[in-house]
């Protein structure tokens, strides 16, 4: 039996090229990895401050609201509610890991400053307040009491926002941090989209936000 020569070099230099381009594929998907998940830490870290301070401000709120606990049993009965919304927008502020988690925190905010408008309104022996969108100027204001024409555009605003506008001021627009500057927060890009998107994403399609939002604008 006559063996061909083995082209040693050739199968040399041809297993160095594979491990060669192997080294450059796994090294440029390494680099893609690592700057997708920087860029994500950076999206989670900036909607994780916005997400805290409604949660905060929120808490600020329930304190406040602690005295009205008292009223009757309907106050006793949305205090407790308002008070388990405050828990659960905190625990999922702590469970959040991706951008797109804050839409739970701030869906949970929602609620629960719907909750407390209706507290509120018990306690001072007014009829429960309709549902409305939160502010679009801030959503942290709460439930918006009415509708303003702003920018040509109709959009729901808190009874303070929308007194602004009626005196021709401005409104008190919520920014955020956004490459080292602060803007309006639909200005903020895809970081808060999640956050945003908790606060108005039921109300989409319908008549109150119409194409309102940090998409949209
Ligand atoms: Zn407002």
């Amino acid at each position: 039996m006559h063996n061909e020569p083995v082209d040693y070099l050739g199968v040399v230099l041809l297993v160095a090229v594979v491990a060669a381009a192997f080294v450059v594929i796994a090294r440029a998907a390494v680099s893609q990895t690592r700057r997708v998940r920087v860029e994500q830490a950076s999206q989670v870290r900036l909607a994780r401050r916005a997400a805290e301070a409604d949660v905060n401000s929120f808490g600020d709120e329930v304190s406040r609201l602690a005295v009205l606990a008292d009223e009757d049993a309907q106050a006793a009965d949305l205090y407790a509610l308002v008070s388990a919304l405050h828990a659960g927008a905190q625990q999922s502020l702590r469970e959040a890991s991706r951008p797109s988690d804050f839409g739970r925190v701030t869906a949970i905010l929602a609620e629960g400053r719907w909750a407390a408008a209706r507290l509120a309104a018990c306690a001072a022996g007014q009829p429960s307040p309709a549902r409305r969108p939160p502010c679009f100027f801030n959503p942290g204001h709460g439930p918006s009491a009415t509708n303003v024409t702003w920018q040509r555009r109709s959009v729901p605003a808190c009874a303070a926002d929308a007194a602004r506008i009626e005196a021709g001021a401005d409104p008190y627009i919520r920014t955020v941090e956004r490459d080292d500057r602060r803007v309006p927060y639909w200005e903020g890009g895809p970081a808060y989209a999640g956050w945003a998107d908790g606060y108005y994403a039921s109300w989409r399609g319908d008549g109150l936000v119409a194409d309102i939002g940090p998409n949209n604008l």
